[in-house]
């Protein structure tokens, strides 16, 4: 195994490419780091593969994938992580944002302090003031929500010990909230480091203002999925059964009290049962309470699909070769 792997997720990078795997081979090897640039090529539509071809010929440490099209940051580090042969894996954005100088100390605080992954923190930032603010409002619902004590969730980069990228899944656009994934996975030891944070060089941003929209459905969404993904029925379950004795109780109220009114109170004329509004409340609260325990039970049937393939992290045994 060797020392590192830095990954580099690229979308229409070409410019900046050449300077910044020089830039990482002459910190690496001055440190005496054995190492691999894994350059992820996520369907560039300028001439990034061109100059990666060129790059790869020169430099035998530096490796490169192309995707057929683009499919987004989160696609190109997990298949960034799916190949590193690396003891600690660090990731990069391709635009030079980040300073590979900061390599040694990332490695080190993986290698030597034992931390399971590290976030860098752009205390100060280059970045426009529309990026910036809204940062701010979701880094702070996201450490409310998980817990964990970053300030920048979002930084590109990152540090890893091996085990935890072999063991997470990063999908979708969840690349926001990688440290919360790790989390969830049991890699607790989640520390941060001051980096430093450039302006732009080459080329322009590849995500507008929606991120923030779409960043923050994502918060909701992996919250949910990682409390409930193995017990489905927990969640829905209980609300469906919940739903489902409401109504069920409302309307045999109601039923009691008409036939209460009728052959024990003997009232002359009674209200129709169908006149009360909590008639129509019991209605809904029992199909909407058969729905959602039909849910649960569906999403049961998938995950019992899905335990037969899971693997699970035994990280010490006794006895056992
Ligand atoms: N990126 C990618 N696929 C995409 C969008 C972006 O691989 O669909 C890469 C991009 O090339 C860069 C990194 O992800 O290396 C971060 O993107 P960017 O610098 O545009 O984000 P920002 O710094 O504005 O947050
Ligand atoms: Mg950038």
């Amino acid at each position: 195994m060797i020392d590192l792997s830095v990954v580099i997720p690229l979308y229409n990078e070409e410019e900046s490419l050449p300077e910044l795997c020089d830039w990482i081979s002459r910190v690496t090897t001055s440190h005496g780091f054995s190492y691999e640039i894994l350059l992820i090529n996520d369907g560039s539509t300028d001439d990034s593969w061109k100059v990666i071809e060129g790059i790869c010929s020169q430099n035998k440490a530096i490796k490169a994938v192309k995707f057929n099209r683009n499919y987004g940051k989160s696609a190109a580090l997990d298949t960034g992580f799916k190949l590193a042969n690396g003891q600690v894996i660090i990731t990069m954005d391709a635009d030079m944002q980040d300073s590979p100088d900061e390599i040694p100390e990332l490695y080190r605080m993986i290698a030597e302090d034992g931390l399971d992954m590290v976030s860098g923190w752009k205390k100060k930032r280059h970045d426009p003031i529309t990026k910036t603010v809204p940062s701010r409002f979701f880094n702070a619902t996201t450490r409310m929500i998980s817990g964990i004590k970053l300030h920048d969730f979002n930084c590109g980069l990152k540090a890893y010990k091996s085990d935890v990228v072999k063991n997470i899944k990063v999908y979708g656009e969840m690349h926001r909230y990688i440290p919360v994934i790790a989390k969830w996975h049991g890699f607790t030891k989640i520390g941060e480091k001051v980096v430093e944070h450039r302006k732009r060089k080459y080329g322009t941003t590849k995500f507008g203002i929606e991120r923030f929209i779409y960043g923050f459905l994502d918060l909701l969404s992996i919250t949910f999925v990682s409390k409930f993904k193995r017990r489905p029925m927990h969640f829905f379950g209980l609300l469906g059964t919940l739903s489902f004795f409401f109504g069920l109780l409302s309307a045999s109220w109601l039923i009691w009290k008409k036939l209460e009114a009728i052959y024990i109170l003997k009232v002359p004329v009674t209200r129709e049962v169908v006149d009360q509004p909590l008639f129509f409340l019991a209605l809904v609260a029992i199909i909407v309470g058969v729905q959602l325990f039909m849910a649960g039970f569906i999403g049961e049937l998938l995950v019992i699909n899905k335990a037969e393939k899971e693997e699970y992290l035994i990280i010490e045994s006794i006895g056992l070769s």
